[in-house]
C-alpha cells in the first residue's frame, strides 16, 4: 500500500519543534529495518555497529566515505561490511543450537548457505569460515556453484547441498565429492534424476547420499509463492517419493536415501505457511519411517524473510515474524510431530540465504543534481491580441490571492492548459503562448500544493500534485546494475541519506540513475507511515557532496545486475572493524569494478582496436593540418585513459 506523504514541514503547522535525529528516525526508520546494525548518531551521520556480540565497536559511515575518498577510490562503490555477515551466520547457528537445547529436540542442526544468493568469494569465504564452529555448509542449485562449492567447502564435517537440475556431469562431480570424503547430499528435483545417480553411482563404484524434493502442497506467501503447490517447477508427488525410495531399496541403495527436501519460497512474509510446511514435511518424513525408510535429514529450504520496509507484516517486502520466532516453529513444529509419531528426531538442515546476507552490504554513491519540476522563469505579462486561454490561465493564477477552491482551481488549470495543447497543435496558440500557460499553469500547482498542507482530507486527483511536483534526485548508479529487483519485481529497498539526518529534509524527490532509460528510477521508499513515491531528501548545496545509501542489497542484488548501458560492476569496499583503530575500522580491500575496456570486451569489442581507429582518424587531421601534433597525440592519451577508467560518471567536487 502506498501512503501520501505530506510536504515537508506541514506537520510543523501544528507542531513546531527543532528538528532531530529522533524524528529523523522516525521518518527513515532506520532501526525498524537495520536489523540492528544501523543508528542514526548523534551528528547526523549513520552510525555501524557491525557485530551484535560486539556492541562497543561503532563506525561513522562519514568516515568510511571519507577514507574512500582519500585512497582515490571513485563512487559508486560497494559496501560489504564482514562483520555483519559473520555476525549473521553466528546469529542463525546460535539461535537453533539454543532453542534446540531449549526444546530438548535430539538431533542437531547443520546448515548450508545457498551460494546463488550471493556467489562473491570474498562473501562465500568469510561464511563458511565464520561456519566452521558450526559446520555450516554450502547449497549450490548449478554446475558452475557445484563446482565452486566442492573447492570451498573443505570442512568434512559439514553439508554440501546439491539442488536444481542436473546432467551426467553433474552427477560425477556430486560423487567426486564423496570421494574427497565430503557429506554431498543430492536432492532429485525429478524422478529421472535418480536412475541417472544410481547408474553412474554403480559405474563408479562410490556411494551416494540422496534426497528427495518434495513438491509441497503447501504454498508461501509472498512474491515466490510459484514455489510450492501443484505447479511448482521442482520436487517429486508423494507418489514419486514413495516410488523413489522403494527403488532404492531394490538396488539395494536403501541406506542411501538421506534426507527429505522442501521450499516454498523465498522471503516468506507469513509465519503461517512456514509453521503449515514445517506440519505437512515433518508427516511426510514420519510415515517413510514408519514404512521403513529411516530418513536421518529434514532439509527445511530457504524462505527466511527480510524486514526490508521495517513494518513487521505480510507486505510482500516485510514479514510477520523474527529470526527467533521462525526457528522455533522449526525446532517445535518437528519435535512435535515425531513425538506423536514415536519417530526419531532428524537432524535439522535450513537453506536460508536472504538472511544470511542481505544486510552486510549497501551501495553508496553521490547525488549530484536535482531535475526540478518547475524550475523554468518565464515572462508571462499579457501581451496585446494574446490568446483568450493565456489571459484566461492568468486570471486564475491571480485569483489566488484571494479566497479560492482547491479543487475547482485545480480543474480549470488542467482543463486551460489541455485546450493550450490542443489550439497550440491547430496553428491557433503560438509558442510563446504555450510557454506562457505552462509557466503560469506550475504556478498555479505550487500555490495550490502549499494549500494542501491545511486539508485535513486530500482528494485524489490532488494527491498526485505532491508527486508531480517533486523533485528528481540525479543518482550516479544504474538500478539495472545495483538493485535489478527494484526494478523488475518492484522490491522496495530501503534509501537514505548518509549525512545532515539531524537537519529537516525539506525536498521532497525521486531518485532517478544515470542510464538512458526511464525505467532507470528509485520511486518506492520506506517512511514513516508505509511505502511512498517521494522520500524527502536535504537540500543540495554547491560546495558540499551529498551521499545516499541504498540498503540491503547484499543477496540478489549484489549479483544479479546486467550490463544495461554497459556500466558494469562497482568499485568494491571491504570494511572490518577493529577496536583497536581510532575510527573502529580499516578498508581490507578494494575490488575494483569494472573499466570500460572490461564491458567493452565482453561485448566483443576490442580495446586496442578502438584506441588505433580513434588514433587513425586523429593522424589524418594532423597531416591535414587541423590539429596540431601536441593536441592530437593528447587527445589520444586522454581516449586511452578514458578507455581504462571508470564506467560511471566523475561527479567528485
Ligand atoms: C533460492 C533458494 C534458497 C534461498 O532462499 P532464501 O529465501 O534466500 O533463503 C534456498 N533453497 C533453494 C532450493 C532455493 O532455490
Amino acid at each position: 500500500m502506498r501512503v501520501f506523504l505530506r510536504q515537508p514541514g506541514a506537520n510543523n503547522m501544528t507542531d513546531k519543534h527543532d528538528w532531530t535525529i529522533d524524528d529523523a528516525e522516525r521518518l527513515y526508520g532506520v532501526k525498524r529495518w537495520g536489523g540492528g546494525y544501523f543508528e542514526i548518531g548523534e551528528n547526523g551521520n549513520l552510525h555501524i555497529t557491525p557485530d551484535h556480540s560486539n556492541p562497543a565497536m561503532r563506525i561513522d559511515f562519514k568516515a568510511v566515505i571519507d577514507e574512500i575518498k582519500e585512497e582515490g577510490i571513485q563512487f559508486p562503490v560497494v559496501i560489504r561490511f564482514h562483520d555483519i555477515l559473520r555476525s549473521q551466520v553466528a546469529e542463525l547457528n546460535q539461535t537453533f543450537r539454543n532453542t534446540i537445547a531449549e526444546a530438548g529436540y535430539d538431533s542437531p542442526y547443520m546448515g548450508v548457505y545457498p551460494v546463488k544468493v550471493n556467489q562473491m568469494r570474498e562473501v562465500v569465504e568469510e561464511i563458511v569460515e565464520a561456519g566452521a564452529p558450526f559446520n555450516y555448509g554450502l547449497e549450490a542449485g548449478s554446475k558452475a556453484e557445484l563446482l565452486t562449492v566442492l573447492a570451498y567447502n573443505t570442512n568434512e564435517g559439514a553439508l554440501t547441498i546439491l539442488n536444481g537440475y542436473k546432467d551426467e556431469e553433474v552427477m560425477q562431480l556430486a560423487l567426486l565429492g564423496r570421494k574427497m570424503g565430503r557429506k554431498v547430499i543430492v536432492v532429485v528435483e525429478k524422478y529421472s534424476e535418480l536412475l541417472l545417480l544410481v547408474k553412474n553411482a554403480k559405474q563408479l563404484g562410490i556411494e551416494p547420499m540422496i534426497g528427495l524434493r518434495s513438491k509441497m502442497t503447501v504454498k508461501g506467501r509472498g512474491k515466490w509463492e510459484s514455489s510450492g503447490g501443484d505447479r511448482a517447477k521442482f520436487g517429486l508427488t508423494i507418489a514419486e517419493i514413495i516410488n523413489a525410495a522403494r527403488y532404492l531399496k531394490e538396488q539395494g541403495m536403501g541406506h542411501c536415501l538421506k534426507l527429505l527436501h522442501f521450499h516454498i519460497g523465498s522471503q516468506l512474509t507469513d509465519i503461517r505457511s512456514v509453521k503449515d510446511a514445517i506440519g505437512e514435511g515433518a508427516r511426510i518424513y514420519a510415515e517413510m519411517h514408519h514404512m521403513g525408510f529411516p530418513l536421518e535429514y529434514v532439509d527445511v529450504g530457504g524462505g527466511l524473510g527480510i524486514d526490508y520496509d521495517g513494518s513487521k507484516s505480510t507486505n510482500e517486502s516485510s514479514r510477520n515474524y523474527s529470526m527467533a520466532e521462525y526457528v522455533a516453529d522449526v525446532v517445535y513444529g518437528m519435535k512435535e510431530v515425531c513425538d506423536l509419531e514415536n519417530v526419531p528426531h532428524p537432524t535439522l538442515v535450513s537453506e536460508s540465504g536472504r538472511a544470511i546476507t542481505a544486510h552486510h552490504s549497501c551501495v553508496v554513491t553521490q547525488i549530484f543534481g536535482e531535475i526540478k519540476a518547475n524550475s523554468s522563469e518565464f515572462a508571462t505579462e499579457a501581451a496585446e491580441e494574446e490568446h483568450i486561454l493565456v489571459s484566461n490561465m492568468r486570471s486564475l493564477a491571480d485569483s489566488l490571492q484571494g479566497e479560492y477552491d482547491l479543487q475547482e482551481t485545480f480543474n480549470d488549470a488542467a482543463q486551460y492548459k489541455e485546450q493550450t495543447l490542443a489550439a497550440f497543435k491547430l496553428s491557433v496558440v503560438t509558442l510563446e503562448e504555450l510557454a506562457k500557460v505552462e509557466t503560469l499553469y506550475w504556478e498555479i500547482m505550487t500555490e495550490l500544493q502549499k494549500g494542501l498542507r491545511n486539508l485535513e482530507f486530500i482528494p485524489e486527483e490532488l494527491q498526485e500534485l505532491d508527486y508531480s511536483l517533486s523533485s528528481q534526485y540525479l543518482c550516479n548508479f544504474s538500478v539495472f546494475q545495483s538493485c535489478a529487483d527494484t526494478w523488475a519485481i518492484d522490491q522496495v529497498l530501503p534509501v537514505i541519506p548518509l549525512t545532515r539526518m539531524n537537519e529537516e529534509p525539506t525536498v521532497n524527490c525521486s531518485l532517478v540513475d544515470i542510464t538512458c532509460d526511464s525505467d532507470g528510477k528509485i520511486d518506492q521508499f520506506v517512511c514513516e507511515h508505509g511505502i511512498t513515491d517521494v522520500i524527502p531528501m536535504h537540500k543540495l548545496k554547491k560546495d558540499e557532496e551529498y551521499y545516499m545509501g541504498l540498503f540491503l542489497t547484499g543477496a540478489y542484488q549484489d549479483v544479479m545486475g546486467d550490463m544495461h548501458n554497459l556500466f558494469g560492476r562497482l568499485n568494491e569496499v571491504h570494511i572490518y572493524g577493529h577496536d583497536d583503530d581510532p575510527q573502529d575500522f580499516y578498508i581490507e580491500e578494494f575490488v575494483p569494478g569494472s573499466s570500460v575496456e572490461n564491458v567493452l570486451s565482453i561485448m566483443q569489442y576490442h580495446p586496442s582496436a578502438l584506441a588505433q581507429s580513434v588514433k587513425k582518424s586523429i593522424d589524418k587531421h594532423i597531416a591535414a593540418g587541423d590539429i596540431k601534433p601536441r593536441e592530437g597525440v593528447k587527445w589520444i592519451d586522454f581516449y586511452e585513459k578514458c578507455l581504462q577508467g571508470y564506467t560511471y560518471l566523475k561527479t567528485s567536487l
